[in-house]
């Protein structure tokens, strides 16, 4: 293995530090626990990056799921050219924004109306304020390792002692809007049960990453989510999917159709727009009516259902759900994370575990899959760190946090999957 040079990475992070606090647009891509530099990128196409000293990496972030066809798609880019030769924005309503809801509807029924938003936050903000607005209740149950994007009521981890009201995790946060979130443990069905006994005329939704795929990836365990869907259902609060991760992401039709469970609403981002900004947020006609302008609820987005992310995701959208898609890509998956577990107990590394759902997957430096934010915090996250950088140099580009999942493309199929086998062979007997 030779040395990278990332010279002209690190120039670029000294100089973005001067105007961009930590130097990106988002923290994890400071590289903050992982530690080193931060690479620049400069170009992308299937399933590899290339960075700005011209190296070249397999990407199994896949820009945090939206390049689930490969970078630079030729339909994507196509269609997208085409729309930004008619105009980049209108601030009034288009065709393509009507064909992607009847698209989204007939592959998530549970989505009976949505509206279209910038990003997945706006998506799971509105979803929130949605819910409070229909059922005139203010508390909101979360799960510890969840994340639902930098809605100021949802920064929020659990307080001391069993439920009790939460505490920010952001500055900024006032203690009044934490203390309208109730933070319980993932796959803590007792802790479900319990809370909405003492608090469930209070409550006006639930919301849960149903597949959490922001503390690495973490599965719900068998009846969670049957007895979150059964809960408010008896309480009349709103259950809320977020499957801004999930969605196409893990199926075509999301885990809700994976595991047959309807949320009342349903928010989506990342795969959703192929990798332009956008998010959604629908479901039942009655809650979705309350919605402005014909309900009392406000939302509103100057670029909402922008033409040129409508274009991206409808392309994506329609690759996605061609026949064989996700049985080829979760298969993909799967084979990986079984030959990296293989790889490790043969290198001599005991505790390592892997999991995956649809084209998303978990590394795990602990004997076990994880089953919670706990579980996930106790595995060897120093020794993560030390595969990370094994990986990194040798051109495989891992997420920088033991704390995230991992995202493949259907054309990483083939030579990209073997080279992150080689990589990972080198890599498990370095840190072993
Ligand atoms: C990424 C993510 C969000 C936030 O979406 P942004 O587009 O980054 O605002 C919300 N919820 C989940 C589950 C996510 O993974």
């Amino acid at each position: 293995m030779t040395q990278q040079t990332i010279q002209t990475s690190q120039a670029l992070f000294d100089q973005a530090q001067k105007t961009i606090p930590g130097g990106v647009n988002s923290p994890v891509r400071a590289f903050g626990s992982v530690g080193g530099t931060p690479r620049f990128f400069t170009k992308a196409n299937g399933p590899y990056l290339w960075d700005a000293d011209g190296n070249r990496y397999v990407d199994t972030i896949c820009s945090w799921g939206p390049a689930i066809v490969g970078h630079a798609h030729p339909k994507v880019i196509e269609a997208v050219k085409q729309a930004a030769e008619g105009g980049l924005s209108f601030g009034a309503p288009t065709r393509g924004e009507v064909e992607l809801a009847e698209w989204v509807r007939d592959h998530l029924p549970s989505m009976e109306m949505m509206r279209l938003t910038s990003s997945g936050t706006e998506a799971t903000m509105s979803a929130i304020r949605l819910a409070r607005g229909f059922t005139g209740r203010n508390k909101v149950i979360k799960f510890e390792g969840c994340y639902h994007g930098h809605v100021d009521s949802l920064l929020v981890k659990a307080g001391s002692g069993l439920l009790t009201f939460g505490n920010p995790t952001s500055a900024g946060v006032p203690p009044s809007f934490a203390a309208e979130t109730i933070v319980l443990d993932y796959n803590d069905i007792a802790g479900v049960q319990a809370c909405f006994a003492e608090h469930g005329q209070d409550i006006a939704a639930v919301i849960v990453e149903p597949v959490a795929g922001n503390m690495n990836l973490v599965r719900p365990a068998p009846g969670f989510l049957e007895a979150l869907r059964s809960e408010c259902t008896k309480a009349g609060a709103v259950l809320i999917f977020d499957e801004v991760m999930t969605g196409f992401r893990v199926g075509a039709r999301g885990v809700q159709g994976l595991m047959n469970i309807q949320p009342d609403l349903t928010t989506l981002g990342k795969v959703i727009g192929g990798g332009m900004p956008m998010g959604a947020f629908g479901g039942r006609k009655d809650i979705m009516l309350k919605v402005a302008p014909v309900g009392p609820v406000y939302q509103a987005g100057t670029l909402s259902g922008n033409p040129v992310a409508v274009a991206a995701g409808l392309a994506t959208l329609k690759i996605v759900s061609e026949p064989g898609f996700f049985e080829t890509l979760t298969q993909m998956t799967a084979d990986l994370m079984q030959g990296l577990v293989q790889k490790a107990k043969a290198a001599g590394v005991q505790a390592f575990s892997a999991d995956s759902v649809g084209g998303m997957f978990g590394l795990y430096f602990s004997e076990q899959v994880p089953v919670s934010m706990g579980d996930v915090t106790n595995s060897n996250r120093e020794q993560f760190n030390r595969f990370f950088h094994a990986m990194l140099n040798r051109g495989v580009y891992l997420a920088p946090s033991a704390y995230e999942a991992g995202f493949l493309s259907i054309q990483h199929q083939g030579e990209p999957i073997a080279q992150i086998f080689k990589a990972a062979e080198e890599a498990f007997e370095e840190i072993a």
